[in-house]
């Protein structure tokens, strides 16, 4: 493999043909463009540490690079996976005899073989187990339209892969088939393909199932394709790639996009029958608006499996694409320790009385700087409790989502001055205006601490997922439950290997959820803190409507200067706190009600040792 560096577009087109000119056997010409001039230097670097020349078993030609482990031989047209000395001559066969099949048993163990050898996991985590197996009886059955339901932070994405892996595999015609992967949010598709990935590195855990396989990537994201994103689409749709299989990974935005163009959008509807898997990532998300819909609909028409992924699936978005494949609480994700074991609810109730005569005011529209000196003395207070009884001076990593900038500006004045600068941080869309880095650079610098505060208004809008996470403090009223289910979500993951030495999350066995405004009491009732299982599963079932859960989830997006100041007494009163874990299931060896543990491979009764599943695993 040879690589070279141009300057501008045209000049890439004279190297290729000049490299073409030079030889006399077919080469494989990739052109990528990178606007980032440090990305590029990271591309070039990564694919010259891994440009080692592969030979053809056959003829000894130079093999062109598909994936990691597969190549293909232009000239005896056969495709090469080194790691197994294997050769196929089609390129179904190679994604057929490769890929797990037959009884549903067989598929499973099959892939946990796979995530093995392929992405260096211990396999199909119990949940992602569960959903495959239900997922696989559905679409044998017939359904081949539907969601799957995972909470965040169980490995959908993942799930995803090997679900496409599987629907392709017994998929009777492939050639000049191609995958659309549809996410609303940058981060995730940055997540499924990356540049790298578009050069046939595997970067993301998404290409790493496919990783002995003819699959390309294509991820139409800003620094990919920072112009003529539509036009990439649409050309990418029309023409054939007689060797690999594509993957294009783009927003729905782009789909609307395009739409605005009646011309394109017939070209597009055009070659919509060649995409045989639709995934809408996020199906809650932006899909469901009454315009956006019937463009989903006309896209979704014409394709043969069209699957639906979220953590908190909404009744329009099974109405538009299809009913449940499988659905897996949260309280079960969290029985089988593939979430956080427990959450602890503190839940508090603030009252606003205005001061003075003053026309009526909606308190949660304004800045009070009462309530933001009463709210700094509850997260002190959590903050203290946590470092008691964890016996640790750290700040626990904490996120608080807030009702406005003005007042986030205000909390984060006053718990910078109780907690120390180098402890608190902001990241709000306007927090460049007080000083502060861009708030996507904020978050990642925040990633990587060992504890402090991050202040924001809308958390999930700026991106922000971060698996250490420790406690959530909720300090605005989310009246939707779809937002507080996905809120919430953000803290139940468990913690990453490198930080269960500190994390509260593996030391207390639990996370801590600080309710400053009684959200949760509305939504599931007073005194019944465990009925947040119960809502979390029947917003899991499609159940709620979406009705305008993105606002909340998106709070106040008003400027500084738009929010008015006023001056209120506050009271921030304790109402109740109580760990909520899941029910405890009853060993059938000692006769206790127990949380079972997962001891390597086994999930194991902690009372007795009893060991529990008969196939067990993870
Ligand atoms: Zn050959
Ligand atoms: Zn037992």
């Amino acid at each position: 493999m040879e690589i070279y560096l141009a300057r501008r577009p045209m000049d890439a087109w004279r190297i290729a043909d000049e490299h073409k000119r030079k030889h006399s056997k077919p080469v494989k010409i990739t052109i990528l463009q990178v606007r980032d001039e440090k990305l590029a230097e990271e591309l070039e670097s990564a694919l010259k540490a891994r440009a080692i020349e592969k030979r053809c078993p056959n003829c000894n030609n130079q093999l062109w690079l598909i994936s990691e482990d597969c190549f293909f031989c232009p000239r005896c047209r056969l495709y090469y996976i080194p790691s197994q000395d294997a050769i196929y001559y089609r390129l179904g066969d190679v994604i057929k005899q490769r890929t797990p099949a037959g009884p549903v048993d067989e598929v499973i163990e099959g892939f946990d073989d796979l995530l093995r050898k392929n992405c260096g996991f211990r396999g199909l985590n119990p949940v992602q187990e569960r959903a495959l197996r239900e997922i696989i009886r559905k679409i044998e059955d017939g359904h081949t339209r539907g969601i799957i339901a995972l909470p965040t932070g169980t490995g959908k994405t993942v799930l995803a892969a090997c679900l496409l892996r599987w629907i392709l595999a017994r998929s009777e015609e492939l050639r000049g088939a191609c995958i659309l992967f549809l996410a609303p949010r940058l981060v995730i598709l940055k997540q499924v393909a990356t540049i790298m990935d578009m050069a046939g590195i595997c970067a993301t855990g998404f290409h790493k199932v496919f990783r002995d396989l003819p699959i390309t990537l294509c991820p139409l994201t800003e620094d990919v394709y920072p112009y003529e994103k539509g036009e990439e689409l649409l050309s990418l749709l029309k023409f054939n790639r007689p060797h690999s299989l594509c993957v294009i990974a783009i927003t729905p935005q782009l789909l609307w996009a395009i739409h605005k163009d009646s011309k394109k959008w017939r070209r597009l509807l055009r070659n919509m029958s060649r995409v045989k898997v639709i995934i809408m990532d996020d199906v809650h998300h932006t899909y469901n608006g009454e315009a956006s819909q019937d463009v989903v609909r006309e896209v979704i028409d014409n394709v043969e499996y069209v699957i639906g992924l979220s953590a908190t699936p909404t009744n329009e978005a099974v109405a538009n694409v299809g009913g449940l494949l499988t659905c897996r609480p949260i309280e079960e994700a969290m029985r089988l320790g593939v979430l956080v074991k427990g959450i602890k609810f503190c839940v508090y109730d603030t009252e606003v009385e205005k001061r003075g005569i003053r026309k009526p005011f909606d308190e949660w529209k304004v800045c009070i700087r009462r309530r933001a000196r009463q709210y700094a003395e509850k997260i002190i207070k959590t903050i203290d409790e946590i470092r008691k009884s964890t016996d640790r001076d750290r700040v626990p990593k904490t996120a608080v989502a807030c009702p406005n900038i003005k007042e986030a500006n205000i909390l984060y004045e006053i718990l910078r001055e109780k907690l120390g600068e180098e402890n608190v941080h902001i990241a709000h869309y306007k927090s460049q205006e007080i000083g502060e880095r861009d708030p996507a650079e904020i978050i990642s610098r925040f990633r990587k601490r060992k504890g402090g505060v991050l202040i924001s208004v809308s958390m999930i809008d700026i991106g922000f997922d971060d698996r250490d996470l420790e406690v959530l403090v909720l300090a605005r009223p989310i009246r939707n439950p779809i937002s507080y289910v996905q809120l919430v979500g953000r803290v139940l993951r468990t913690p990453s290997e490198e930080t269960r030495a500190w994390n509260v999350k593996s030391r207390l066995g639990y996370c801590v959820v600080v309710d400053l405004t009684s959200s949760l009491y509305r939504l599931v009732g007073e005194n019944n803190l465990q009925g947040f299982f119960e809502l979390s599963e029947s917003i899991m079932k499609g159940l709620e409507k979406a009705k305008k859960f993105e606002d909340d989830l998106r709070g106040d997006k008003r400027k500084d200067r738009e929010i008015p100041e006023v001056d209120a007494n506050v009271r921030v009163t304790h109402i109740k706190t109580q760990l909520v874990r899941p029910k405890p299931i009853l060993c059938p060896n000692c006769r206790r009600y127990v949380y079972p543990e997962y001891r390597d491979v086994e999930k194991v009764c902690p009372e007795c040792g009893f060991v529990f599943s008969p196939r067990p695993r993870y």
